[in-house]
């Protein structure tokens, strides 16, 4: 069993798809990993009419992620209650339960919360950009980047156990030119792409 342990943080359930395989080699190796999840994906697209409706996607998302967590072997798993605020310039943006409109010392509370329990060595999650530049993708980033720095702090949010200091905090991105063969592929197609590579 390693002493190294990842905590991956991200803002709706199928956001850790992009470095899954990474948590799954790790749980092989004997590292801990566990995985924060910032809202339940509520106002996601319904691909698939027969299995959600808008009042229960974000039960179903939870329950596909709880699931899904279980088949990698990912026995860590948290929550941190807040409502996906939907695309950038959505009326969802404007709920007040929206993860994007939180108190940010709340929001870096309950992350720091998570840190001190689950003790990681390492945390990941989106890189400044939020991989598509979804309004809650960029928030998770912002706030799990200031909850790594005050979590080691003892004198930040005493109220939220005792400091850790993880020691390492990595930004996952996608690669220039994993989106230019996408759109590459794409325009072979004939498919209109709404992607900008180059962003
Ligand atoms: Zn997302």
């Amino acid at each position: 069993m390693s002493d190294l342990s990842i905590l991956a943080s991200y803002a709706h359930p199928d956001d850790e798809q992009g470095i899954v395989g990474t948590l799954r080699n790790a749980l092989d190796e004997g590292i801990r990993v566990g995985l924060l999840c910032a809202t339940r994906g509520e106002v996601g697209e319904i691909a698939e009419p027969s299995l959600a409706t808008p009042e229960t996607l974000g039960t179903v998302r939870e329950q596909e992620l709880r699931r899904a967590a279980e088949i990698v072997g990912i026995q860590h798993l948290y929550f941190l209650d807040y409502r996906d605020s939907g695309m950038d310039g959505t009326p969802e943006n404007k709920d007040p339960r929206a993860f994007i409109n939180a108190d940010e010392s709340e929001a870096v509370g309950r992350i720091i919360r998570i840190i001190r329990d689950f003790k990681p060595t390492v945390i990941v999650t989106f890189d400044e950009t939020g991989g598509y530049g979804h309004p809650d993708h960029i928030a998770i980033h912002r706030w799990t980047t200031k909850a790594f720095q005050l979590a080691g702090d003892p004198t930040c949010y005493p109220e939220m156990g005792p400091a850790c200091a993880p020691r390492r905090l990595y930004y996952a991105s996608i690669p220039r030119s994993a989106r230019q063969r996408m759109n590459d592929y794409m325009q072979a197609q004939g498919i209109e792409s709404p992607e900008n590579p180059r962003r």
